[in-house]
């Protein structure tokens, strides 16, 4: 972008600030809405907090974010403070205000997180809510489930006086209110459902106590920092009785994409969701009180997937193999099961090219399918996220390609005899390379040739020979979590 006497500047003051994503997120709105400003993150130690805010407003710096560990200590130094972000005791966003001269502080975190249930349809009207933890997180959950109406909130926390002030604190300030709609920008449920939940309780409890609670269908937020990357093992909770009755999981941990939390609750038949989602809006929601305007959601999503692709950078399980090898069942289950997408190499090239593979075959011959399967993975490599890529059988022919799907995610090749190929493969009539009068003498030419290529291109060799599909799925998700360690 052009920078001119027109630019206007934008920033994030922290301590540290390093590895912030909000400059990503920030600067990409400016750059897709066309609004000439910058976005620059500012170190700022806690004794300079005063000065940096008042010399952010004499340099007319148009807004600011504020992260750890300023989010308290910054409202000393503001004009006004939102209603929700004086009850949480935390602001991370300052909008300038010429009238008052100054900056009036916002507490953006938790509108993202408003914003992320609601897309995720999750409602928390009149339900029984867990949180676990009781930190600066925890507290801001607290009051959106009882902004949002929930009937109960279970405050669970390893410190349990830190429960109890919070439970405190958060009863006193919902019992002076009449009604639950508490955000500007709206709440969802009708007026006479919130007039109905008025006086929510937040009932503090000890961790180790999380039997106690004989409700069901509980919807949990996990506040807690355990089962942050690099400890993507560590749970906070991992009885599986307290799963049974988890309705929804939120972990506000959103590195690893899937969290153990996340794990067990949809190994016990429950959504879980991590709050990537949330990281994004608290940014969106900070632009549009800077600029007041709306922020596509074209562009929303846009940036969704370029948040992903910086923090998941190999977040994709790739599968290669031999046809018949089980790619497309075994990706589809995993996707499932994992709560990913699933795209098929060969799908995505028909649709592309407008025909089908055996026309691309029939009509432009096989090298030029397998220069699209490498223009394909070029694509992909650039926009792929969570998702379970299933490849064409020959896919890892090309040197180039065996690069490129390493790029895209862990690699898995699975496996299985010539014997075993042919068996699952016999009277499929939709295999080009494979109409000839004896098909298994083929897949032994085949396979002879491309077993030492799979294997080169692999990061893990899973055994299907069993064709046991609980067993292939479990031995990639135990792969994947070793490489994860
Ligand atoms: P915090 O104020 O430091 O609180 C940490 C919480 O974790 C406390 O409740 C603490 O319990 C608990 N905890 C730490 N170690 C524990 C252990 N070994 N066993 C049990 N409990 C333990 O942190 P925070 O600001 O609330 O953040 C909490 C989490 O939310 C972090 O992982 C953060 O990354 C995430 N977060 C995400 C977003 C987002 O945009 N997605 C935004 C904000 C925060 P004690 O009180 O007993 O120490």
């Amino acid at each position: 972008m052009t920078i001119d006497g027109k630019t206007r500047l934008l920033g994030l003051i922290g301590n540290p600030v390093e590895h912030t994503l909000s400059p990503l997120i920030q600067n990409g709105i400016c750059e897709k809405m066309n609004i000439p400003s910058v976005y620059v993150p500012f170190q700022v130690q806690k004794e300079g907090l005063g000065e940096a805010i008042r010399g952010a407003y004499a340099l007319n710096i148009l807004g600011m974010n504020v992260t750890v560990p300023h989010k308290n200590q910054v409202m000393d130094y503001l004009v006004d403070v939102d209603e929700a972000a004086g009850q949480i005791g935390a602001v991370n966003t300052l909008v300038r205000d010429d009238n008052l001269h100054g900056y009036k502080g916002y507490n953006t975190d938790i509108l993202g997180l408003k914003r992320q249930i609601h897309e995720d349809g999750i409602s928390l009207l009149r339900q029984t809510v867990v949180i676990l933890g009781a930190g600066g997180a925890a507290k801001a959950v607290t009051y959106l489930c009882l902004a949002e109406g929930a009937e109960k909130v279970y405050l669970l926390n390893r410190t349990l006086e830190k429960a109890e002030s919070i439970a405190d604190s958060m009863n006193q300030c919902f019992s002076d209110k009449q009604e639950s709609t508490v955000f500007d920008a709206g709440s969802s449920g009708s007026e006479t459902d919130k007039k109905e939940c008025r006086n929510p309780r937040v009932v503090p409890m000890a961790l180790a106590d999380y039997g106690e609670i004989k409700e069901s269908d509980l919807i949990v937020f996990q506040a807690t920092s355990i089962g942050l990357a690099p400890n993507v093992l560590d749970v906070v909770i991992d009885d599986p009785t307290f799963y049974q009755k988890v309705k929804v999981g939120v972990d506000l941990i959103y590195n690893p994409a899937n969290t153990k939390f996340m794990q067990l609750v949809k190994e016990h038949g429950g959504k879980a969701y991590n709050a990537l989602k949330m990281l994004l809006y608290q940014g969106v929601t900070a632009f549009e009180l800077w600029y007041d305007c709306k922020v596509d959601e074209k562009i929303v999503a846009d940036l969704y997937t370029e948040l992903k692709r910086k923090v998941y950078p190999k977040d994709n399980l790739v599968l290669i193999g031999f046809m018949g090898s089980g790619k497309t069942t075994v990706g589809k289950e995993l996707a499932e099961r994992l709560h990913m997408d699933f795209l098929d190499t060969d799908a995505y090239i028909e649709k592309q090219a407008g025909k089908s593979i055996a026309s691309i075959f029939a009509e432009d011959g096989e090298e030029a399918f397998r220069l699209m399967e490498t223009e394909a993975l070029g694509k992909l490599r650039d926009t792929l996220s969570n998702t379970v890529l299933s490849t064409g059988g020959g896919m890892p022919l090309r040197p180039e390609n065996a690069g490129l799907l390493k790029e895209i995610g862990t690699v898995f090749y699975l496996t299985a005899a010539e014997q075993v190929l042919y068996d699952r493969l016999k009277g499929d009539t939709d295999r080009p390379l494979l109409q000839e009068a004896d098909p298994y003498k083929k897949i032994c030419e085949l396979m002879k040739y491309r077993k030492p290529l799979y294997r080169a291109a692999a990061d893990v060799s899973i055994d299907t020979n069993s064709n046991d599909l609980e067993e292939v799925i479990a031995d990639i998700i135990q792969a994947q979590q070793r490489g994860m360690r």
